[in-house]
């Protein structure tokens, strides 16, 4: 393994990784850290190219030691889709949508679930806790039973019904909170403080490792574009860990020689119901302020106080991105309107990246030859209400 040690990127105190590891002391979650000059001598990305169709192949950019404690279903490798219908009717035609609704349990979280907890279940770990908005929750459910660990998992009322049948089925103990997440990020907080220690905080950017399985998705776009990076990268921002993730991986792989200093400029897109990233950003501030009365159909990006914000905004200023905040009547319009286009049913928060780069490419802030890579981070079958509400078309005849 060629992780060596936990950074600290707000007051830069290094942590060690051979033990179970939350925040800084000053609050800040810590990234993983790997001995990249051992990582050129010992693989290529032509080795790369030879191994399985999962995220394992880039297991030296992973905190995982001993084989026989990675817990997977066969995660990763998601395709990179042209949309070339869908992406000249909006004036972007090369837009790329990779779609995470092919991973198992129906979204991109899986990734940070199969590194979390394999790399949790290696440091002794027997318990875990978190709040969550749904597929988070169902993925560290599935994947614990998995490994075998014991799962608490706390989630809104109004979160998809099948998320919380998904962690019911993998016998987690499910807490459901009438409120948003941060509310249930209180329940999970007086669980841990009863349990004397018994108990791991896997919160949102609170351990380390489930960003390690979300940088993933970076590292696939960069190989699939055959070690190349688009020009733009869109993602639906809630925690946004998989924005910093895919940030990271970048920023990894430049260091590693393996792409060319260019960045491509990375859009943190969320709802105009819950937009705390995209008001910090348009006032030029170094943290978020919580949101208030959040609300949106796209789920999965309802997070009023994200604790990656620092991270977020560097992400974005660090590449000369952008954050844009979309209605939900609009995107709902543009995920049938993608569908009808192209066949593929998006989630709503994949939905929600379509009518960024739509609005982006109106005002100019894109160009007619970018390439633009679109985050479809969740299967639309998990949101059978995104399209239920109509009968059939009538009958031209
Ligand atoms: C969790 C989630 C998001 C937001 O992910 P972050 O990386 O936490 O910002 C987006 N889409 C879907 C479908 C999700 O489940
Ligand atoms: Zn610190």
């Amino acid at each position: 393994m060629f992780l060596t040690h936990l950074d600290c990127p707000r007051c830069e105190t290094r942590h060690a990784a051979d033990r179970p590891q939350n925040l800084c002391d000053c609050g800040s979650p810590l990234l993983a850290r790997y001995d990249l000059d051992a990582v050129r001598a010992a693989v290529s990305p032509a080795d790369i190219a030879g191994r399985g169709a999962d995220l394992w192949r880039y297991r030296e950019l992973l905190p995982v030691a001993d084989p026989t404690d990675v817990v997977t279903f066969g995660e990763g490798w998601t395709p990179l889709l042209p949309a070339a219908r869908y992406g000249a009717h909006i004036g972007l035609p090369n837009l790329l949508i990779k779609d995470e609704g092919l991973v198992p349990t129906g979204s991109f979280k899986a990734r940070g679930a199969a590194v979390g907890v394999s790399r949790a279940r290696e440091l002794g770990i027997r318990h875990v806790a978190m709040p969550t908005n749904g597929n988070a929750g169902a993925a560290w459910a599935t994947y614990a039973a998995r490994a075998g660990l014991r799962a608490t998992i706390a989630m809104p009322l109004g979160a998809p019904t099948i998320t919380r049948n998904e962690c019911l089925a993998a016998g987690a103990d499910l807490l459901l909170v009438d409120g948003l997440i941060n509310d249930a990020g209180r329940q999970v907080a007086a669980i841990l403080a009863e349990s004397g220690g018994m108990i791991f905080d896997a919160s949102t950017l609170k351990e380390p490792y489930r960003l390690e399985g979300k940088k993933t998705m970076g590292l696939e776009i960069v190989e699939q574009l055959g070690w190349r990076v688009p020009d733009v990268i869109i993602y639906p921002t809630g925690g946004g860990v998989g924005l910093i993730g895919i940030h990271k991986a970048l920023r990894e792989l430049r260091e590693l020689g393996w792409i060319e200093d260019r960045m491509p400029r990375l859009v943190a897109v969320q709802s105009s119901g819950c937009a705390p990233i995209v008001r910090a950003f348009e006032a030029g501030a170094r943290r978020a302020e919580p949101w208030v009365d959040a609300a949106t159909v796209a789920f999965g990006i309802t997070v009023p106080a994200p604790l990656g914000d620092e991270l977020i905004l560097d992400a974005i200023a660090g590449t000369d991105g952008t954050a844009i905040a979309v209605d939900d009547a609009e995107l709902l319009a543009d995920l049938r309107e993608f569908g009808s286009l192209e066949g593929l049913l998006l989630c709503p928060e994949g939905a929600a990246c379509l009518t960024a780069a739509r609005r982006l490419r109106a005002d100019g802030w894109l160009g007619a030859a970018d390439e633009v890579v679109v985050l479809n981070t969740g299967a639309g079958l998990k949101y059978p209400e995104t399209v239920a509400a109509e009968g059939p078309a009538p009958n031209a005849d």
